[in-house]
């Protein structure tokens, strides 16, 4: 049976998986979802005994229903391979009590490679599936880690080019230093001045441009994205769910068809929108909490049924979070409004012209499955150095928000809880040594790595190391409002 995938915010007619990964958003501007979440068809026990490719390939069958089995695998293998530094993949480690998914194993330290490093292979293989001869642009906004992880997943791949925008004040200086070394020739990295919701908005006014999809296509191009609202980024996210719950199992630290929690740090609804598609596919979770930073729009959106975006932006030491509009919120919406689309678009158009909306009790109802939760910078810093204290382990400050929520909350349940680790402490080196008070004035990021190895007893990764040495290749900054006059230079368009 083909899944097929329709718009969250109209009734037109629905399209294979991939071409909805070609066109990674709708043209009516809303996202895809499948028409149904198919169910997992392994049993929970068999779990234990799969490999995290095996894992891959059994969830993402059921949803890349028009890729052969030789298609998937070959894209699994493609993707899973030597770039990951544990051979495991996603290693699961307890940790006074709970379990840390870490998913920062990647070429560039922080989960976005999990999906990223497998989203330029499906992309191809339906390019090539749908007859597409036109070069891909890959168009992208980033808060800092989709960016480096969607370059070094795309750099060089025939076919493809990709143009990243990131707010130039708005991510950390090891994270900027990643983007703007990146090499490959079909690679462009451009600063705006602005926030990471400027860059998002920009990047969607492109996207809905009809205007110039046609110029490009004239040129012989086409527009994808990598952002986290493509569904070929969000089915490769539901796999590590999956996979670990398989490893609780052979570890021996559940039963069989025992329910866990999940917490998940959040900024774009990505990661956990993943884990609910996960327990809808028959994963025994009970509950997912939402973990946000001070940006606490989605624990106030949980709270009160009402979403609003009208506010401060704040930047924290979690700026992978830092976001005010949560795309991937808008399939929960879809889902929770009884998969109306006239009631989505009329929510998201809300959403953009007044800046908020709100549901209706009968959706709050649907939302059960989820709690809301959030850090302040000083509880996020405590987190950090609370947790070195106990375990002697050290986290990212993303991991620091969603474990200051799971005790907060979710360790009150009594059950076993995942804890999604979605970046390496390396990746934001300033901050994590700052929180456990090891930060000095005059000492570089790079040197506080070297200490951070000293303190924690684990490795610089790779992906520090490789910037030591490497050269700027990318210095474009430009206004948030000249987004698509940069787009048109870079591809040699009329501006
Ligand atoms: C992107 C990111 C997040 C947020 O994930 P979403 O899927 O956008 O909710 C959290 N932590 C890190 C380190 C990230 O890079």
């Amino acid at each position: 049976m083909e899944l097929r995938y329709k718009s969250t915010r109209s009734d037109a007619a629905p399209i294979s998986a991939s071409q909805a990964i070609l066109k990674g958003l709708a043209d009516d501007g809303g996202l895809f979802v499948p028409e149904t979440i198919p169910a997992l068809d392994v049993e929970l026990g068999a779990l234990s005994k799969l490999t995290y490719k095996e894992t891959a390939y059994e969830v993402m069958k059921l949803f890349l229903t028009d890729f052969t089995r030789e298609e998937l695998m070959s894209c699994i293998d493609g993707a899973y391979d030597g770039t990951f530094d544990a051979e495991e993949i996603v290693p699961l480690v307890k940790k006074d009590g709970a379990y840390y998914m870490e998913l920062f194993h990647g070429r560039t330290i922080a989960f976005k490679d999990m999906a990223l490093s497998i989203l330029p292979y499906l992309m191809t293989t339906a390019a090539r599936k749908n007859g597409v001869t036109n070069e891909i642009v890959i168009l992208t906004a980033t808060s800092g880690d989709t960016g480096k992880a969607a370059l070094a997943g795309f750099a060089d791949v025939p076919g493809t080019s990709i143009i990243v925008f990131y707010p130039k004040n708005g991510v950390s200086p090891i994270q900027e230093k990643q983007m703007v070394t990146q090499k490959g020739k079909n690679t462009h990295v451009v600063g705006i001045k602005g926030n990471f919701d400027d860059a998002q908005t920009g990047v969607k006014a492109m996207f809905h441009s009809q205007a110039l999809a046609g110029e490009m296509n004239q040129a012989g191009y086409q527009f994808s994205s990598a952002n986290s609202i493509n569904i070929g980024r969000l089915v490769p996210q539901i796999v590590y769910y999956v996979y670990a719950y398989g490893c609780l199992l052979r570890q021996g630290e559940i039963s069989c068809g025992e329910k866990i929690n999940v917490v998940v740090p959040t900024g774009n609804f990505g990661n956990i929108l993943a884990a609910f598609y996960a327990k809808n596919m028959g994963l025994p979770i009970e509950t997912l909490y939402c973990a946000s930073n001070e940006n606490k729009v989605l624990f106030d959106f949980f709270q009160t049924g009402t979403y609003d975006r009208k506010r401060e932006f704040i930047l924290t030491s979690s700026p992978s979070m830092d976001i005010l509009i949560s795309s991937n919120l808008e399939r929960l919406i879809y889902r929770i409004a009884g998969e109306d689309a006239g009631k989505t678009r009329e929510l998201m158009e809300a959403l953009a012209a007044g800046g908020e909306y709100r549901i209706t009790d009968e959706m709050r109802a649907r939302l059960n499955d989820f709690c809301g939760g959030f850090a302040t910078e000083e509880e996020t810093r405590a987190a950090i150095r609370n947790m070195y204290e106990r375990a002697g382990y050290v986290m990212d400050t993303h991991t620091a928000v969603a474990s200051h929520v799971y005790y907060d909350q979710a360790q009150k349940t009594g059950r076993k809880t995942v804890i999604a680790s979605t970046a390496s402490p390396y990746k934001f080196t300033r901050s994590v040594m700052n929180a456990l008070g090891e930060d000095e004035d005059g000492v570089s990021d790079l040197e506080l790595a070297d200490r951070l190895e000293k303190l924690s007893g684990v490795g610089i990764p790779n992906a520090i190391e490789e910037i030591r040495t490497a050269e700027v290749l990318h210095d474009t900054v430009c206004d948030r409002t000249e987004m698509e006059k940069t787009v048109r230079e870079i591809l040699g368009l009329p501006v």
